[in-house]
């Protein structure tokens, strides 16, 4: 299985607008995030998770042909807003499988509403075909696809494992039940924002401490604000197993 990571940044990527944090300004290519996402591939099976508003950047620069499914973890605009730019793959695939929870699924439903119409659409609108999400695992291009429940503040999202990999976004706590299925990882992806503690998000101090509570092979952390400092100096304070993703690293898993 070959894990791409698309996107790599916080809500709003780095260089961040009329913001004059140092990194910001940084000539390492690395300091460079584009907002979150990763491609998932095997098999000749290509899983998109989160549809953000670089996604059509993010497309050329790994020079993606084809995806098969997407998995959205939440509804936040730093996720979906990509959605309309996904219309070259639909009229590939036709309408693309699209996979999340219920109040994702509606929510995505309303603010696109004439990529979901059915009745009188659009000529060349993006189509989908939306699948809702609950606790249970589910088939994709041949894998079982588990559901994580994990919780962004109050707001419960969802993040997905595949074989011995997982995908955990947003991340603020994780309900006691999820751990069971996060045992064995060779390598968990997690969310780790900024130096300071959030209301929402884990800080760099809280992803440490729940990569050592999940206990994977190897972690590496994504949805860093600009607050987080240079890729480099961050990388070098980490424990050995630990490493800060960047937008295009790749590498394969299992
Ligand atoms: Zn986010
Ligand atoms: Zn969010």
């Amino acid at each position: 299985m070959k894990i791409t990571f698309l996107g790599t940044g916080a809500s709003q990527g780095i260089p961040m607008l009329l913001s004059d944090e140092p990194v910001n300004h940084s000539t390492d290519s690395k300091d460079k995030r584009t907002r979150s996402s990763v491609l998932i591939q095997w098999n000749n099976f290509s899983v998109l998770v989160d549809c953000g508003g670089d996604f059509r950047y993010q497309m050329l620069a790994n020079n993606v042909q084809h995806i098969d499914a997407i998995l959205f973890t939440h509804e936040h605009s730093d996720h979906i807003a990509g959605l309309d730019d996904i219309r070259p793959f639909c009229y590939k695939i036709g309408p693309m499988p699209i996979y999340g929870m219920k109040r994702v699924i509606d929510v995505l439903s309303e603010r696109y509403q004439y990529i979901f119409e059915i009745e009188n659409r659009y000529p060349g609108a993006a189509a989908v075909n939306p699948f809702v999400v609950n606790e249970y695992p589910f088939e994709l291009g041949g894998k079982k696809i588990i559901p994580i429940k994990v919780n962004h503040g109050n707001l419960p999202i969802l993040g997905y494992r595949i074989d011995n990999f997982a995908y955990l976004t947003d991340v603020k706590t994780i309900p006691e039940t999820e751990f069971a299925k996060l045992q064995n990882l060779e390598v968990l992806v997690i969310s780790a924002l900024r130096i300071e503690p959030h209301p929402t998000h884990l800080n760099l101090k809280e992803a440490i401490a729940m990569t050592e509570k999940i206990s994977p092979e190897k972690a590496y952390f994504m949805h860093i604000s600009h607050r987080l400092g240079f890729h480099e100096e961050v990388s070098k304070s980490l424990p050995n197993n630990i490493y800060l993703s960047y937008d295009g690293l790749s590498f394969d898993v299992g």
